[in-house]
Parts: structure tokens; C-alpha cells; sequence
């Protein structure tokens, strides 16, 4: 393993939890950091709307100008059908951080990385972990593909931060596994609304519950909006949510999402329906002590909420600045930093999960709907 070039930590992913983490080292004074993000920033990303509380992150993570300065689409909050046939609205007109973001994600994303290489912190792009290799004293050996052509390269790491989102490759690879409340699919379309000033309209989030699951429509850059539903996977694979047809017929028997659409004049971006996994799980272990060098998983990586909290960006940037604070420290030989910072993943993922059942318990119009009987709405509990 000699002649390997060493870093002190390695950051695997470069979405906004390995940035905010690597950031935050960067800025506690920790040398030789390196984020390896596996793609290029080009591609567009899923999960865009941040709550005005996010405002207090990017401060501390000292990004809080130049974030402002991005001019990202302000979301003045949400309006749902949930739990009534009605629109109830919840803005962020009283809310003493002021509004919160729209995120361009690609761009967002890729400011981010740019911010943790202004503080010192080398960022790989198109590069990819593949595996675990050797470990000794001096750290674990990464194996690593690299570039387009995905050239093998190897690296030691003496600490390894997991930021590789849902599907947590290190922490896995290391035997964690994730405890799992919930899996959800959810299958989004595109739409182009025709001007400026009609996009102002859709400055509110949009939720709305249906027998088989809920919708969202939320506002992109460009004149675009996004429109998804979040089922069950059987629901999803029996009512063909993958294909266009089976996707419009399902929107069709919406109460709110498409009327709005239509009264904008709203057009379809053909060949746009993309479908993601939406787990809800806590990773066990969070943090491993007993392995050689140590580790810690972020964000995603690290817990996985249900897109309906809209705390996914949030919870990622929280997680990075916690993470940064814990791993300096225990750099420096505080044998409970790592320990104090997983017991917080934790306890968070209890609230959120006594949270969640709270909200889908609201709902109570689909008393025979195995969905919301799953999920402790409609009749009985889980
Ligand atoms: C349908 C849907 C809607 C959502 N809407 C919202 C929303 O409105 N608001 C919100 O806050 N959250 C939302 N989320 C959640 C949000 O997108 C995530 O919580 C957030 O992106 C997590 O950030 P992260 O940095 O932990 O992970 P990610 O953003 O997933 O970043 C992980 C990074 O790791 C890289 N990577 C993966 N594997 C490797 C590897 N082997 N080697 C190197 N790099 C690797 C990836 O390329 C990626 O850049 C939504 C999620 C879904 C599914």
C-alpha cells in the first residue's frame, strides 16, 4: 500500500451533505480533505425546495452571501389537500427567516463543491467509489474509477466520511444496514409554463392527497414545474406510474394539481417521467468505531426521510456542519465526538418518525385504501 497518495479524510459524494461536511473541516482548520463526487454536476437532480430555516446553515457554514447572491426562486411555502377536499395554505409570510428556496439543484449542487474548493478542499468529479480494499495503520485503501474512461485508482483515506445519499456504498460495503420504516416510489413529469409572469403563480408547493398515494407540484428554474406522485411500489407497478399512460390517467383523477396546470396553460416535456426510490430508514450503525479507520455516514447516506417533509437538503447541510464539528474533534482525541453525533442522527429520526405518523394519520377520507392503512391514515394503525 505504500506510495498511495494519503488523505486525512475522504468525503465519498459531493451532494450537499459531503460539501457541507468537507466545508466545515475545511473551516475548523482540517487539512487534506478530499470530496470524490462520482458525477460531473451536469445532470439534473431530484429534491429542490428548502425551508427559510436552511438560511442559519449557510451562515454558519460562513456561505450565507453568496448563497443569497444566487438568486434562487424564493417558495413562500405550501398549500395541500390533506386530510380535507379543500386547499389549506401554510406560507411563510410570519416566519422570522423570511421565505425559502426553490434550489436550482444542479447549479446549487455545484456551488457548493465550488465553495469547499475556495476553502482548501480538493474535489474529484467523475469519480467513483467502487470498493473497500486493504487496511492498516496508516488508513484504508479506497479503490476508486476514475475519469470517462473510469480509470482505477487507489487511495489511502485515514478517516472516510459515507455522503453517497440513499444508497450509503461505504457504510454498506462495511456491513451497515439500513432499519426501514417506509419505501416509497415516486414517479415525477415535467412541465413548461408559458411565461415569466405565470411562473410567479406557482411560488407555493403543492400537495395533495389521493386514494392511492399523494402528489406534489413543485416550482424548477426555467419555467418548469415539477409534478410527482408518491405511492406504495405495488401500487405503483399495478397502476403503471412508469409509463406515460398509466402516469396521465392517474393525474387526471386529481382534485387541485392538474387544474392548475391546465388554468396556466401548462405543456408536458415529452420523455420526461423519471422514477426514484424514496426510502424512509436510519442506517445501523451511523457510526463505526470498531472498524479501521473509523467511519461516519451523512445526509441521505445516513437517515432517509420521506420526500413529503422537505427536509432532505436540510437535514444533509445539518448533518455535514455536525459531522465536521465531531470528526475534528475527534482528530484531535475527544473519544465522544463520533458518539455524540450519531445519537443525534438518531434522535432525530425519532421525531421525524413520530412526526410522520402523525401527518399521514390526518388523513382519513380512504378508509379501504391499503396505502393509507399502511401508513396509519384510513382506518386502522400500521
Ligand atoms: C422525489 C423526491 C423529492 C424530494 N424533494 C425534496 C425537497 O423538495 N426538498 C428537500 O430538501 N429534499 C428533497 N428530497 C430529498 C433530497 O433530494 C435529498 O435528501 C438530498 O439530496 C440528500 O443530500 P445528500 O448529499 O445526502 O445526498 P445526494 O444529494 O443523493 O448526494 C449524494 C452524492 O453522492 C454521489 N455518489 C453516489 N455514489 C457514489 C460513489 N460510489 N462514489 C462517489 N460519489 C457517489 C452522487 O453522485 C451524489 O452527488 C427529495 C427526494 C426525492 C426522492
Amino acid at each position: 500500500m505504500s506510495g498511495l497518495p494519503r488523505y486525512d479524510v475522504v468525503v465519498l459524494g459531493g451532494g450537499p451533505a459531503g460539501c457541507a461536511a468537507a466545508l466545515g473541516l475545511a473551516r475548523r482548520g482540517v487539512e487534506g480533505v478530499l470530496v470524490v463526487e462520482a458525477g460531473g454536476y451536469e445532470d439534473e437532480r431530484i429534491g429542490e425546495s428548502i425551508p427559510p430555516d436552511t438560511r442559519a446553515l449557510f451562515d454558519q457554514l460562513g456561505v450565507l452571501e453568496g448563497f443569497l447572491g444566487e438568486d434562487h426562486e424564493p417558495c413562500l411555502g405550501s398549500c395541500s389537500s390533506w386530510g380535507a377536499d379543500e386547499l389549506g395554505y401554510n406560507d411563510f409570510l410570519f416566519n422570522p427567516n423570511g421565505n425559502g428556496w426553490h434550489l436550482d439543484r444542479r447549479r446549487f449542487d455545484a456551488w457548493m463543491a465550488a465553495r469547499a474548493r475556495d476553502a482548501g478542499v480538493e474535489v474529484w468529479t467523475r469519480a467513483k467509489f467502487v470498493d473497500r480494499l486493504g487496511a492498516d495503520e496508516r488508513g484504508v485503501e479506497l479503490g476508486l474509477q476514475v475519469g470517462d474512461q473510469g480509470a482505477p485508482t487507489r487511495i489511502r483515506a485515514g478517516f472516510v466520511i459515507d455522503a453517497t445519499g440513499q444508497r450509503s456504498r461505504y457504510a454498506r460495503r462495511c456491513g451497515a444496514q439500513p432499519r426501514t420504516l417506509d419505501r416509497l416510489v415516486v414517479s415525477s413529469g415535467f412541465f413548461e409554463l408559458p411565461d415569466a409572469e405565470i411562473s410567479r403563480l406557482f411560488r407555493l408547493t403543492m400537495l395533495e392527497a389521493v386514494e392511492e398515494g399523494w402528489w406534489y407540484l413543485a416550482r424548477l428554474p426555467r419555467r418548469r414545474v415539477a409534478v410527482a406522485i408518491a405511492t406504495s411500489p405495488a401500487l405503483h407497478k399495478a397502476s403503471r406510474l412508469d409509463r406515460a399512460q398509466g402516469w396521465l390517467a392517474a393525474l387526471a383523477t386529481t382534485r387541485h394539481i392538474l387544474p392548475k396546470l391546465l388554468e396556466a396553460g401548462a405543456s408536458p416535456v415529452t420523455g420526461s417521467l423519471t422514477v426514484c426510490a424514496a426510502p424512509s430508514f436510519v442506517l445501523e450503525p451511523v457510526v463505526d468505531t470498531s472498524s479501521s479507520p473509523t467511519w461516519l455516514a451523512v445526509g441521505d447516506a445516513a437517515s432517509c426521510f420521506d420526500p413529503i417533509s422537505s427536509q432532505g437538503i436540510y437535514k444533509g447541510l445539518s448533518d455535514g456542519l455536525a459531522s465536521a464539528q465531531a470528526v475534528a474533534a475527534h482528530l484531535r482525541g475527544d473519544a465522544e465526538a463520533l458518539s455524540t453525533y450519531a445519537r443525534g442522527v438518531h434522535e432525530r429520526f425519532t421525531g421525524y418518525a413520530q412526526q410522520r405518523a402523525y401527518f399521514y394519520g390526518v388523513e382519513q377520507r380512504w378508509t379501504d385504501s391499503t396505502f393509507w392503512r399502511e401508513r396509519g391514515g384510513g382506518s386502522e394503525r400500521m
